[in-house]
């Protein structure tokens, strides 16, 4: 007999998000009365700007509630491509290459479940992101673990990506700025990778879904470096540059015959975007004024909480940190803690969370472990009590 809690093959390998496990516990002890410093959310914590929601009120009051192409409307995909022009070394992306979709985690899935499959290699310069390795297994292909030195900031190169490559590779996920890094990648070093993509014929997703959060200057895109776009989806959204994450608005950059599969797929499963922040999102990239001093605003707070963290760890002798160049994150070597524990960083997390009441989560969300990531998208106070509570708690569990 079949029991009722049998679950398909589809669904067996999937883990919890890792990162939500720390936030439900964080949230418990909230729950409890407990005073919590909480630095594991990936989640800008500026309100979005005043400029976008008027024009989403404004939509909803014109009658934007409708149904619109499953691919999203017109004029903001005509805004996407035209950003996306402005620094394209390729041929020219038009609003047919542009597929808007519930958040960038959408456009990411689609791209990964419409283009792996079985016995299909998918290199993931790691860490990363922790729904990376799920998306790929969920389309039944393998994702493969490249790893590149922590003295570099974990960021991978040509040769580090040909060591892993097999005959089965189909593709390479990369991001700049990257979570849990803060790494960003350089043009040259993003060239060296797409012309090794270039000559293997894999498909490359580039999520730059950070690109506006970096602190020498908008990271560089793969559109800017590649010479042919063909294999290359790029992958972005408002949610981190314009703290709309609840709006949940992203989008894919893909050669036709993909978005028209991406399409299609979208169109089986959750068909357009919402309007409403359709229309938002079209107000934050075409008002370009507004836009550029609101995140302007948000990336020097970012800048500022980063250094002031950073200030903490050098003057404490503290752990090993990855210094990042964008996004909103300081990944951070604990493995010291304890040398020989298979997870130090996930024991690290829970000592942190229980005795000191600061959230983060453990590296292991991002297939390191003996790391842990903290978030600085938290106000300034916060995020230095937090640094400060995590050198103690280190000195603690070495006894010095
Ligand atoms: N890509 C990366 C690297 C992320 O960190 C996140 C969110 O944390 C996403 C994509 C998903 O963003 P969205 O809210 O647009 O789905």
């Amino acid at each position: 007999m079949t029991s009722t809690h049998a679950i398909s093959g589809n669904v067996a390998q999937l883990k919890e998000s890792a990162t939500i496990a720390v936030s439900q516990r964080a949230r418990a002890l909230k729950a409890e009365g407990r005073q919590i410093i909480d630095l594991g959310a990936g989640e800008p914590d500026f309100d979005t700007p005043a400029f976008i929601k008027r024009a989403a009120q404004r939509a909803i009051d014109e009658g934007a509630t409708k149904y619109t192409a499953v691919e999203g409307i017109l004029p903001l995909r005509q805004a996407i491509a035209d950003i996306a022009n402005e620094h394209n070394r390729c041929e020219k992306v038009t609003p047919s290459n542009v597929v808007v979709t519930t958040g960038s985690k959408q456009a990411l899935f689609n791209a990964c479940f419409a283009l792996f499959g079985e016995d299909d290699e998918v290199l993931i310069p790691t860490p990363a992101w922790t729904s990376y390795y799920e998306m790929v297994n969920l389309a039944r292909a393998s994702a493969i673990e490249v790893r590149a030195a922590a003295s570099n900031g974990f960021k991978v190169t040509a040769d580090d990506l040909e060591r892993y490559a097999t005959d089965e590779t189909r593709g390479v996920m990369l991001n700049s700025p990257c979570n849990p890094t803060g790494s960003v990648y350089t043009a040259g070093e993003l060239s060296d990778l797409v012309r090794l993509a270039a000559e293997r014929n894999w498909w490359v997703i580039s999520d730059e879904i950070y690109q506006r959060i970096a602190y020498d200057g908008p990271a560089t895109g793969l559109l800017s470096v590649a010479r042919n776009r063909e294999r290359i989806i790029v992958i972005d959204g408002m949610a981190k540059a314009f703290a709309m994450t609840g709006w949940r608005i992203g989008w894919a950059i893909a050669n036709t015959a993909v978005a028209k599969t991406l399409t299609a797929l979208q169109s089986h499963t959750t068909s357009n975007a919402t309007t409403v922040a359709q229309h938002a999102a079209l107000e934050g990239l075409r008002n370009r004024v507004e836009a550029e001093a609101a995140i302007a605003g948000m990336v020097s707070e970012y800048r500022r909480r980063r250094d002031a963290a950073l200030e903490v760890l050098r003057a404490n002798d503290g752990p090993g940190v990855i210094e990042p160049d964008g996004a909103f994150y300081l990944f951070i070597d604990v493995q010291d803690t304890n040398p020989t524990a298979e997870d130090a960083g996930s024991v690290f997390a829970t000592r942190l969370l229980e005795e000191y009441g600061v959230a983060v989560v453990p590296g292991v969300a991002f297939q390191t472990p003996g790391w842990i990531r903290l978030s600085y998208a938290a106000a300034q106070d916060a995020v230095v009590e937090g640094v400060k509570r995590i050198v103690a708690c280190r000195r603690k569990m070495m006894g010095t």
